[in-house]
């Protein structure tokens, strides 16, 4: 057989070398905050299911309804024949939601954002982007041709200088995670949307992390900071707290239907399950209805936040929310404690260049709803032997 590859060898040979390979693994999902993996059951830290959704029963079942009334694959786009009556329900349901005129889906997170900023920008325009953006985001910003900026969150003086000397371009976006997965802080959206009023910009806002729970309502970031009705395109996932599968935008209607019309990633691409669709119906019904689910991860964080820095372990400063890494620098160390909590029955994302800088390697431990403060405690109690600092 032809080998066309081998040149990758040497690749992958330095990938290992410098503790970088990437190593996949089967679970088996469990209900509650549980999974197995090579047949131990583990107390999962590294899910995005915050909620603890995925796993309810009326959710589940919403879905099983819909398998039974529709089928399973959508079997086209969504302007072919793939939009059915769960996707719109599911549209509006969505831009009610989030108090906007509109929502549109798309097949992921990953996909809005690749559509969404390639639809609306083009050479001749600049796009001001957070160093630490999802990768979603930083393609989709790649994609669109445009002139790209990237900025740091800590130094907004230099962003503003740079919109000062903005006015010529056409059209002038700043793009921005709401909650940054890695670090667990979330973005100065009220001076970003002070920046976006003074220099004639819009705000794109990515609440992946955020949607469901942050905010009175659990509608993000934006929600919670009180600037809702400043933010220009608000992009969100249906696959984090929402415990489906999917994407989507909301917006005025104007954006929406330019959406409709431009965005390829939706357009060329198959919708989503009707199933998908129902279980986020769901799932959103339940977020609005149960606040006590992110109240439960905002304490649970927070105690898990406190320990983390009494044990004088290294996390990020400003973390609200569900996210608390705890940075070891090198990419082996990390691997080390993770494989450590993994004995000691807790799952746990080791995570490594290039996901973040270099010499900033780090478990990321993610808080649910499934979590209880005893998880926390013997979490900690853990977490201290297998970094071996003394409790
Ligand atoms: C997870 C994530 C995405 C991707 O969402 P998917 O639905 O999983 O494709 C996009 N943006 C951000 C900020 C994310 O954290």
């Amino acid at each position: 057989m032809a080998n066309h590859f081998s040149w990758l060898n040497d690749q992958l040979s330095q990938l290992e070398a410098s503790g970088l390979v990437r190593k996949r693994r089967q679970v088996v999902p469990l209900a509650d905050g549980w999974c197995e993996l090579g047949g131990r059951k583990l107390r999962n830290f590294a899910s995005n299911d915050y909620l603890n959704l995925a796993h309810d029963q009326r959710v589940m079942e919403a879905a099983r309804q819909a398998v039974d009334a529709a089928g399973f694959g959508a079997t086209a786009s969504p302007l072919v024949v793939g939009r059915t009556d769960w996707h719109a329900r599911l549209e509006t349901q969505l831009a009610e939601f989030e108090g906007q005129e509109r929502a549109i889906l798309f097949p992921s997170g990953y996909a809005a954002n690749l559509g969404t900023l390639s639809a609306l920008a083009g050479e001749g325009d600049i796009i001001f982007s957070d160093r630490l953006n999802h990768a979603s985001m930083i393609d989709g910003c790649r994609l669109s041709r445009a002139h790209i900026h990237v900025y740091r969150r800590d130094q907004l003086d230099a962003l503003e200088r740079k919109l000062q000397q903005a006015g010529h371009y056409r059209h002038r976006f700043i793009v921005t995670d709401s909650l940054f997965s890695m670090d667990g802080d979330v973005a100065p959206l009220d001076q970003l949307c002070d920046l976006a009023d003074r220099f004639d910009a819009s705000l794109i806002v990515d609440e992946a992390h955020a949607t469901g729970q942050l905010g009175e309502r659990g509608r993000g970031v934006a929600e919670w900071m009180n600037v809702e009705d400043r933010v220009a395109v608000r992009v969100g996932t249906l696959s984090k707290a929402i415990g489906s599968l999917g994407g989507f935008v909301t917006g005025e209607h104007e954006l929406i239907d330019w959406l409709w019309n431009r965005a390829r990633t939706q357009i060329y691409s198959t919708a989503l399950p009707p199933s998908a669709c129902a279980a986020a119906s769901k799932a959103i019904e339940i977020i609005q209805e149960e606040p006590w689910r992110r109240e439960r991860v905002h304490s649970l964080a927070e105690q898990l936040r406190t320990g983390v820095s009494e044990a004088g372990l290294a996390t990020t400063p400003n973390g609200v929310g569900s996210i608390v890494p705890v940075i070891l620098n090198d990419p082996d160390s990390v691997m080390k404690a993770s494989a450590r909590l993994e004995e000691a029955g807790i799952l746990v994302a080791a995570i490594r260049p290039p996901s973040v800088p270099k010499n900033a390697s780090r478990l990321r431990f993610s808080v649910t709803a499934a979590h209880t403060e005893e998880d926390i405690d013997r979490l900690l109690a853990k977490l201290c032997r297998s970094c071996r600092v003394p409790a």
